[in-house]
């Protein structure tokens, strides 16, 4: 690290040099991950940094920000460092055995909300759970609302459950160990998923920050496309009449997917874009 440890550091300093260091490490938001860290080690949030900005730190808490930092100029992420992402307005725990949660993928949740006859069954099954993000946020939402989640990581099961437990939704979600359909026998009113989209060859040239997170959750095979696929072909047989398919795809994955639905059988409904404009989420209706 750029900062000596042998005289005190006010909060305004340790970030100033904390962001300089992480810039020079190619971290895009050296600043707000400076902040991020020193408000995890202090417990504080930004907004009380800034109201203590002249405030001294004492050694042991500048020691413990001192090897986050570290650690996060060698690009591990933030959220794996703090152990917390928030998404859809909750706190998700986290831990390298899953994905970390996107802003992007709220999409997905506010689109199973929109088709989920909340009245009726409000049945939902979500494939690839990982953290459990998007489960957590649909039970948050509505306590009508029924999940199963599945995961074929029993770590990142671990994980979700965990999270349900402690955002007290656990008695609306059940949690199963399955490679996507494998071990699910019900029928439910939407299935939803963000399942691994990336091409297999451009899995080396992610930012390293995404090559700290499972490749498990990244990998969608030669073209990307895999899980569409499985998933697709399969997936009338465990919905309701009417049902629905909620997936996010990634940005140039708009007519493949819609073409894999249409070919299956489903009824494309729309293509959501996400903030930056480009394709992220599509919705089916089956028949
Ligand atoms: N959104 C992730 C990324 O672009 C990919 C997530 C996924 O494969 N489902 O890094």
């Amino acid at each position: 690290m750029t900062f000596t440890m042998t005289k005190q550091h006010t909060i305004g300093e340790l970030i100033r040099l904390s962001a300089s260091y992480l810039e020079s490490k190619g971290c895009s938001s050296a600043r707000l991950d400076a902040e991020l860290l020193l408000g995890h080690v202090l417990g504080l949030e930004r907004l009380d940094l800034y109201l203590n900005f002249d405030k001294p730190l004492s050694s042991k808490e500048v020691e413990a920000y001192r090897q986050l930092i570290g650690r996060r100029g060698q690009r591990t992420p933030v959220a794996y460092l703090t152990g917390e992402k928030e998404f859809y307005a909750i706190p998700i725990r986290v831990a390298p055995d899953v994905l970390i949660p996107r802003p992007e993928t709220e999409f997905v949740v506010d689109k199973v909300l929109e088709v989920v006859d909340l009245e009726a069954s409000a049945r939902v099954l979500e494939l690839g759970t990982g953290s459990g993000a998007i489960s957590l946020a649909l039970a948050c939402q509505d306590p009508r609302i029924r999940i199963t989640a599945v995961d074929v990581s029993p770590e990142a099961l671990c994980v979700a459950k965990e999270n349900a437990q402690r955002l007290e939704v656990d008695q609306q979600i059940e949690f199963l160990e399955s490679d996507l359909f494998e071990n699910v026998s019900d029928t439910y009113a939407v299935i939803c998923s963000n399942p691994p989209y990336i091409k297999r060859d451009e899995l080396s040239s992610l930012a390293p920050e995404v090559c700290a997170e499972p490749a498990l959750a990244l990998d969608g095979g030669p073209d990307g496309l895999a899980f569409y696929r499985r998933i697709l072909n399969q997936a009338a047989s465990y919905l309701e009449q009417p049902g629905f398919v909620v997936l996010e795809i990634g940005w140039d994955q708009g007519a493949d997917v819609r073409s894999i639905g249409e070919t299956a059988g489903f009824t494309w409904l729309e293509t959501v874009k996400d903030y930056g404009g480009q394709d992220r989420v599509v919705v089916f209706r089956w028949r």
